[in-house]
């Protein structure tokens, strides 16, 4: 009786938009409708945005299964699969398949996706022409790829990339042809352009650029493509993938109003009032999408309306794209082209195959384009979505959210850095909070659990990494589901796991590391080089080579880049002291090369800002003659020995703290460490020096020394633990060079002091750095001998050769 009452509802189109238009209205009004669907394609509903990676052979046809019949099953919704419809009586309100079956509605929903554009040139009906759409698709690739050699892919966008790769992994000979110069140019720049096509070259695919195809060629299947201009290239398969266009036969034949797809509006309706449609079949406010980001914005919109809700209008989407190429990285969003009212950040470091260009406009986000390094993209996109005014943190901008007020706290874990509110997955919209509450409201453990409860991850994947993070971060270690962090995508080892190799098998290079551990991606990435080079360094300082390439700029060019591209050059003073012979030595190279500030710093030193580029290496070589060296205010090094005058002056002075803050300066300055390092030293518990919030503080005491380890001042504060009491300046200077080095030795890449004592226990570092005599000894042996090798002062050896003048290549700024 309850089931008579019901309102008929209709979909046609089992795809991607309909079926989710489906699930979001089950959530609210579960008992609303008698649904029936219709579904030309023979299968439940599917991921059909992982269909790339089933042509490489990473999943199967069974992994992307969305809803299989028994969902629909579940849900009492009738599903009419392999079933065209080629009909709708809108009078009678009834729907017509192609079999004769048919179903009336009260409401009808289309979501009938789009079709691939088939160049019409002779011979594109051949069999062997195919575009890239659905399983079939898919399956003639697969089956063509085990009978024949050649492949031709008309059309080097995001589907042609990713069809050519897919058949080069399935052992194809595969050129792409391309219309215009550079690839993928609705998304990328010419420089990043570039960048993927090189890659892809390195990968095995060949390129026809700036090419136009005249013909297929071919009697009873397809042997080859002309081009104009004559060139012929011989074709046992040519996948046309040069655009969709929206599937609007049905509804043009019905008589609803269609331009270039199925107009609707801010409610998804069509201009007949019964009548719905969501998907790529759409356009909207003049706009047809290709990504299923806005067509699930269209989805939620829309069931709230079949809901009879009322409520949420559908008002346009701004999208972003990623490259399903497994080993590149590729990010664009908005506007990155820029024009006369708009500025942009651009950085490019060939060596490490990096490149980023954040166009802004009025100080906010306008565009971005990112090749190499993507970790960012989801929070410059939010930024952009969100119209946030970027000029508190536009000098860092450029180095990602996780250098965001340089706090160092657990730099390589993206998913802590993000507010609440923040999206995780673009392409459904779910956010950090929603996530998180459905982690510990519905008790999940497992990335499928998430899943399915959140859609996170479970549309393109490329956040899957993320939602292990907050996963990992929220549950703790949950014993069912042992998890181990990889340092990056390029390996499944853990930190931990590569620091022990790289010390059992003496592996002294970066590439050595790779290859025992056979990386995924022989080239490294921008998170796990800068790792692997600081690991090498740090177990064999004697037999490894610093590699330049992999550090971050700062380090390289041994200075810190401000905003307007210019540097900041701040020199040692020991301990905080100064002379007026190093007073007058600053005043004259301020002087003199025209710094525009000058400035005491937290850690009491001097900074000059605003020194151009070029004029580094002469303002080190005037520095070094007065007898001033590198502060490397630049490095995950030791920082600054921040002292007060203690008993030499002060009437509350118990030690002479001055004097430890410059032995302990003079012995730790140099060495490099997984993240910035900064010790204090006070003369009393009055704590002038602020010694407890630095990595390492000693804290003066009338019988000695307290020694406090682990505080940061950054945007979390935290205060230090006290590690232990000594009695003498040498055990201060023993414990802090053991201290430092078992840092150096045990902490991950990134890891402040804080989260590495938060992670491992204060008491074991108690045990190895305080109870523990002969193991102490032996740290602060190993300490003392790698200081033998990197104490030395960066900014002499480069000013005294002139050759690697040459390599200070300011960032480029253009507008
Ligand atoms: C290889 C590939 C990779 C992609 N990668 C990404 C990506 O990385 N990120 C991203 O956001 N998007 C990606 N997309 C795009 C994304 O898949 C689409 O935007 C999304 O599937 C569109 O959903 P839709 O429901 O509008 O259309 P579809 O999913 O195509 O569904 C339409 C369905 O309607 C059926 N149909 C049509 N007419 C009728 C009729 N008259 N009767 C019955 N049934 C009918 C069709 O057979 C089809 O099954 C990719 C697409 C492809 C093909
Ligand atoms: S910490 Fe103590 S000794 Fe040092 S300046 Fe302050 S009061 Fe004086």
């Amino acid at each position: 009786m309850e089931r008579a009452m019901k309102e008929k509802l209709v979909l046609v189109g089992n795809g991607m938009a309909g079926v989710r238009t489906l699930e979001e209205l089950l959530k609210i009004a579960p008992d609303r409708y008698d649904i029936t669907v219709f579904g030309a394609e023979p299968y439940g509903n599917y991921n059909r945005i992982l269909l790339s990676p089933v042509l490489a052979a990473e999943k199967g046809i069974d992994d992307i299964m969305l809803n299989t019949v028994a969902w629909y099953e579940d849900n009492n919704i009738t599903l009419h699969v392999g079933t065209t419809v080629v009909d709708v009586d809108r009078r009678r309100r009834t729907v017509i398949a192609a079999d004769g079956t048919e179903a009336s509605y009260d409401r009808l929903l289309l979501a009938t996706g789009s079709n691939p554009f088939i160049i019409p040139v002779p011979g594109h009906e051949l069999p062997g022409v195919i575009g890239f759409r659905d399983i079939t698709d898919v399956d003639t690739m697969l089956d063509s790829a085990k009978r024949h050699t050649h492949a031709v892919v008309i059309g080097g966008g995001l589907l042609g990339l990713e069809a050519a790769n897919g058949l080069k992994l399935q052992g194809m000979n595969v050129t792409v042809v391309h219309l215009t110069e550079t690839l993928m140019e609705r998304q990328l720049d010419e420089v990043a352009a570039g960048m993927l096509q090189r890659s892809l070259e390195a990968k095995g695919l060949q390129f026809l650029m700036a090419t136009q195809t005249e013909a297929i060629l071919g009697d009873e299947h397809v042997k080859g493509v002309r081009f104009k201009g004559g060139l012929e290239v011989a074709a046992d398969l040519v996948v046309m993938a040069a655009g969709i266009r929206p599937n609007i036969e049905l509804a043009k034949k019905i008589g609803l109003h269609c331009e270039r797809g199925i107009v609707v509006n801010d409610t998804l309706q069509t201009f007949d009032p019964k009548i719905y449609a969501v998907g790529e079949c759409v356009q909207h406010r003049g706009h047809s999408y290709g990504l299923v980001a806005p067509l699930f914005e269209q989805a939620k919109v829309c069931a709230n309306h079949l809901a009879c809700y009322g409520i949420g209008r559908y008002e346009g989407s701004v999208t972003s794209t990623k490259l399903k190429v497994t080993g590149v990285d590729l990010f664009s969003a908005g506007d990155f082209l820029g024009d006369d009212s708009t500025e942009a950040l651009v950085m490019k470091d060939a060596a490490r195959g990096v490149y980023k260009k954040i166009v802004l406009k009025d100080n906010k986000i306008h565009g971005a384009v990112m090749y190499g390094d993507t970790v960012d993209g989801a929070w410059y996109f939010q930024l952009l979505r969100d119209g946030t005014d970027v000029s508190d943190f536009r000098d860092t901008l450029m180095f990602g959210q996780a250098h965001l007020g340089d706090s160092g706290h657990g730099g390589q874990n993206a998913a802590s850095a993000m507010s609440d509110d923040m999206e995780v997955c673009g392409c459904n919209g779910v956010c950090k909070g929603e996530v998180v509450k459905a982690i510990t409201g519905k008790g999940l453990f497992t990335l499928e659990e998430v899943r399915s409860h959140t859609k996170a991850s479970a549309s393109c994947g490329s956040c899957t990494g993320l939602v292990e993070q907050i996963l990992a971060s929220t549950v703790g270690d949950y014993s069912e589901t042992p998890k181990k962090k990889p340092v990056c995508g390029c390996t499944d080892f853990t930190h931990d796991e590569v620091r022990h190799a790289i010390e059992d098998n003496k592996l002294t290079s970066i590439q050595a590391v790779r290859e025992f551990l056979e990386w995924k991606n022989p080239d490294g990435c921008a998170s796990c080089r800068p790792a692997l080079n600081f690991y090498v360094l740090a177990a064999w300082p004697r037999e490894a080579k610093d590699d330049p390439q992999s550090r971050f700029i700062n380090e390289r060019v041994h200075a810190n880049i401000q905003k307007d591209g210019t540097y900041s050059v701040v020199p040692r003073m020991w301990g905080g002291v100064t002379t007026p012979k190093e007073l007058r030595a600053l005043a004259d190279a301020a002087e003199k090369y025209n710094a525009k500030t000058v400035k005491v710093t937290g850690g009491q030193r001097i900074d000059l800002f605003g020194i151009k580029k070029e004029d580094l290496p002469a303002i080190w070589s005037d520095l070094n003659q007065a007898g001033m060296v590198s502060g490397h205010a630049y490095g995950k090094s030791l920082r600054t020995v921040k002292t007060c005058v203690g008993s030499e002056w002060c009437r509350f002075g118990t030690q002479d703290s001055t004097g430890l803050g410059i032995k302990l300066e003079k012995m730790t300055w140099g060495s490099w460490t997984p993240h910035k390092f900064k010790m204090a030293v006070s003369g009393c518990p009055r704590n002038c020096a602020e010694a407890t919030i630095k990595d390492f503080g000693v804290v003066c005491v009338d019988s000695g020394y307290e020694l406090h380890v682990g505080g940061n001042g950054g945007i979390h504060v935290r205060a230090t633990e006290l590690l232990c009491k000594v009695a003498t300046e040498d055990e201060a200077m023993e414990y802090s060079a053991a201290f430092m080095q078992l840092y150096r030795e045990q902490a991950h890449y990134l890891e402040r002091t804080a989260p590495w004592i938060e992670r491992v226990g204060l008491s074991y570092v108690k045990q190895k750095v305080a109870e523990d005599e002969v193991g102490r000894k032996a740290l602060q042996q190993r300490f003392l001998e790698s200081q033998e090798v990197f104490q030395y002062d960066p900014w002499a050896k480069e000013a005294e050769d002139p050759q690697t003048r040459k390599a200070y290549i300011p960032i480029k700024k253009v507008g």
